[in-house]
């Protein structure tokens, strides 16, 4: 096997990791460093995670017995794979999607069957019946807008996967604050979804390391126990919680990365690229008669770093960026436009 990859360039304009560009609010700095004097340090965290479960399931109007929260929801979907995966199973994805649900269920020693996307990346109902039908998988992801095309998911998507599931369903929402639907609002008791969310892109936290999953109660026990003791530390939680506060702060940044999301893809679309609708916060375009990897060289050359997917299958000749400040964005338009033209 090899790992996960993504190219890390020094550079002054870093746009491939689809990170909130503006740090936290300066108030939660001030928060955190008064947590950070009244931990018992010498004591193990609150294994239930009692306060910051119930912070989060008023958030999304849930009991907090329907809420299991993670270091980032990379490790909410390995616990997943842990409890419903393993060995002699097997999990679905439709592809090109996010990579770490293969990497990680195959780490976890499940079989992977990957779905197939239509030419123009969407995900057509019928492959998802195929696939589940054929193969009943034990878990089968849906990332919703799905990383890396953007594309905002149907919900008759959702609705199809939930009527041919013998398996777990699980709902990546690692954007959703940019989509236009969620599915939290559909998590029941008696339906097998679960609904992934993130601090690490709108939350302006990736560097804290947290995402939590809302899914039925029984789906959270058993996430329980497949996780390790005390995953999660005190101070996170603290920090966690601390940050719930600040919600309607981040959402105002939301709107000012929509519409400098709007402007970008209105830029792109005028040069000689193909490009992808965008629901999240980075867009997804492939030049049309540059080679995409000699364009990805000369926009690092001059300061600019996005995701060159050139080389990966099913997004051949594709790159991505992520929609950062006005000025990185006006950075990378004009760096782009230039690699363009450049023979
Ligand atoms: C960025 C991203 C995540 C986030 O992972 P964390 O571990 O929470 O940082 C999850 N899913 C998708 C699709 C992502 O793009």
């Amino acid at each position: 096997m090899s790992g996960y990859h993504s190219a890390q360039v020094d550079v002054p304009v870093r746009l491939n990791t689809n990170e909130s560009p503006f740090p936290p609010p300066d108030a939660w700095l001030d928060a955190v460093a008064d947590i950070a004097r009244s931990i018992q340090w010498n004591r193990y965290p609150d294994r239930a995670v009692t306060e910051l479960r119930e912070t989060i399931a008023r958030r999304h109007n849930v009991s907090p017995a329907n809420v299991f929260v993670a270091n980032g929801s990379n490790e909410v979907i390995q616990t997943i794979l842990l409890a419903y995966g393993g060995a002699g199973r097997c999990v679905a994805t439709f592809e090109p999607t996010y990579q770490m649900y293969s990497q990680i269920a195959r780490v976890t020693g499940a079989e992977v069957v990957q779905g197939e996307r239509k030419a123009d990346l969407t995900l057509d109902a019928l492959e998802i019946e195929r696939v589940l039908t054929r193969h009943k998988p034990s878990v089968s992801f849906l990332c919703n807008p799905n990383n890396p095309t953007g594309i905002i998911e149907p919900r008759e998507n959702l609705e199809t996967m939930l009527a041919h599931t013998t398996g777990v369903v699980v709902v990546d929402e690692a954007y959703a604050e940019f989509s236009e639907w969620s599915a939290i609002d559909l998590v029941s008791e008696d339906k097998p979804l679960a609904v992934t969310r993130t601090f690490s892109k709108t939350l302006s936290m990736a560097g804290l390391r947290v995402g939590y999953v809302v899914a039925p109660k029984q789906m959270i026990a058993d996430l329980e126990i497949a996780v390790l003791p005390y995953h999660l530390d005190s101070f996170k939680q603290a920090a966690t919680i601390a940050a719930l506060g600040f919600v309607s702060e981040m959402e105002q940044r939301v709107d000012l990365i929509k519409s400098e999301r709007a402007r970008v893809f209105a830029a792109i679309s005028d040069m000689d690229c193909d490009v992808w609708p965008s629901g999240s916060n980075f867009i997804l375009f492939r030049p049309r008669s540059t080679v995409a990897s000699a364009v990805w060289q000369r926009m690092v050359d001059s300061g600019v770093l996005v995701r060159d997917f050139s080389t990966t299958p099913r997004l051949t000749g594709c790159l991505r960026v992520t929609v950062g400040t006005p000025d990185e964005n006006s950075a990378f338009l004009g760096a782009l436009s230039t690699a363009l033209s450049t023979n």
